[in-house]
């Protein structure tokens, strides 16, 4: 069976290809606008058979029709690609519309012209929750006004995959919203590689022990949380990949047009303060760190009621959180050829 897998080469696409590489033929449909193609080989080192690049822009139709023309024999599609910046969305929110929204329409089309059955699945996020009324968060929760153009784009996506599933009885879907994912692949081949100066606090913790950067900022110690500092719900990206292969062989065993939504997340909230703690310990590698003012639109605490995916999918967490933490020093290390263990 072949999938395609659009953002493949991005963070959590690209380890998803590496688990979906052991029983599937992968296509992966990217721009590379925040991506490096070297990922590709790196991703090749460690899949378990070869998967394919296509160097498409999903917001351009004629190159979404090539694509599905040359690769119409796909079952199934996992969209990843996003642009996903919550502070540049709201500098740019045109440009998060025109990407986000439109490379799902133009994907959507084609789905609708092909005849046969399409498993899809969408990366969705934990951010169309809002400011959460209830910790943990169900997929009850009511979905709010987003905090941002990003946050919007994930809410009319998620609505324009439902309708498309309501008329299209070939298209079985489901979004999966995803907490935080962290860490990298066990290999340390592929990892988090963010373009320029990190947004997420990982990247910025494993990039400023390599000496990248000078301190990490922790944004605000004056939430309602036991030590002041955020808490979020942080899990290992290949937990999280495999969520997407059990959610696709859900998808592939239902025998009706169907759209559903899951969390996807450990169900444990950490601070920040937490995070910095665990990292030390497990690594033995000191942070550098100052409290620095709140950012904007974070909020206090939110963590995933997860059984849902649990019971449904017959998925679990596998890796703790200082794996997960481990992984990615690791990954860090091996990426800027470090020795100092
Ligand atoms: P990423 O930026 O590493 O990967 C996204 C990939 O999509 C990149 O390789 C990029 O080049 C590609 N892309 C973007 N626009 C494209 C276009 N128009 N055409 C072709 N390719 C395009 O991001 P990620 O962290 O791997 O996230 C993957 C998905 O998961 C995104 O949809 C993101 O919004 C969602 N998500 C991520 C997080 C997170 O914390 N990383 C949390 C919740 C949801
Ligand atoms: N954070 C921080 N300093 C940074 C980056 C992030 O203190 O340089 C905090 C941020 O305020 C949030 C948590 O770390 O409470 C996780 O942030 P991230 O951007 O990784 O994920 P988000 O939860 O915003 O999706």
């Amino acid at each position: 069976m072949k999938v395609l897998v659009t953002g493949g080469l991005g963070y959590i696409g690209s380890h998803t290809c590496v688990e979906l590489s052991k029983k599937y033929s992968v296509v992966i449909a990217d721009n590379l606008i925040n991506s490096k193609i070297e990922v590709l080989e790196r991703l090749n080192s460690i899949a378990h058979s070869r998967v394919i690049f296509e160097k498409i822009d999903l917001r351009n139709k004629k190159e979404v029709a090539f694509l599905f023309e040359k690769h119409g024999d796909i079952t199934g599609i996992i969209h990843f690609a996003a642009l996903k910046a919550v502070g540049e969305s709201v500098e740019k929110p045109l440009l998060y519309y025109e990407n986000n929204i439109n490379s799902l329409l133009n994907i959507l089309e084609q789905v609708q012209q092909l005849n046969s059955e399409i498993n899809f699945i969408f990366s969705s996020s934990c951010t169309v929750y809002g400011e959460p009324l209830n910790l943990p968060i169900t997929e009850e929760e009511p979905i709010k006004k987003a905090y941002s153009p990003y946050g919007e784009t994930k809410q009319i996506c998620e609505n324009i995959i439902s309708s498309s599933s309501k008329l299209n009885m070939n298209l079985k879907s489901i979004s999966l919203r995803y907490f935080n994912p962290i860490g990298a692949h066990e290999s340390a081949a592929i990892g988090e590689l963010p373009l320029g100066k990190p947004q997420n606090l990982i990247p910025y913790i494993t990039q400023t022990v390599a000496g990248l950067r000078e301190e990490l900022t922790i944004f605000g110690n004056d939430y309602n949380t036991p030590d002041g500092t955020c808490i979020r719900d942080y899990i290992h990206v290949t937990d999280l990949a495999n969520a997407h292969i059990k959610a696709f062989e859900y998808l592939i065993e239902k025998e009706f047009s169907t759209n559903e939504v899951f969390n996807i997340g450990t169900g444990k909230g950490t601070s920040v303060m937490e995070i910095i703690k665990s990292f030390q310990d497990c690594t033995g590698k000191k942070v550098n760190y100052k409290i620095g003012k709140r950012r904007e639109g974070d909020v206090d605490a939110t963590f995933a009621e997860n059984n849902k995916a649990l019971d449904t999918l017959s998925w679990s967490p596998k890796y703790s959180l200082e794996q997960a933490l481990k992984s990615a020093w690791n990954w860090e290390k091996n990426y800027r050829k470090l020795n100092n263990e």
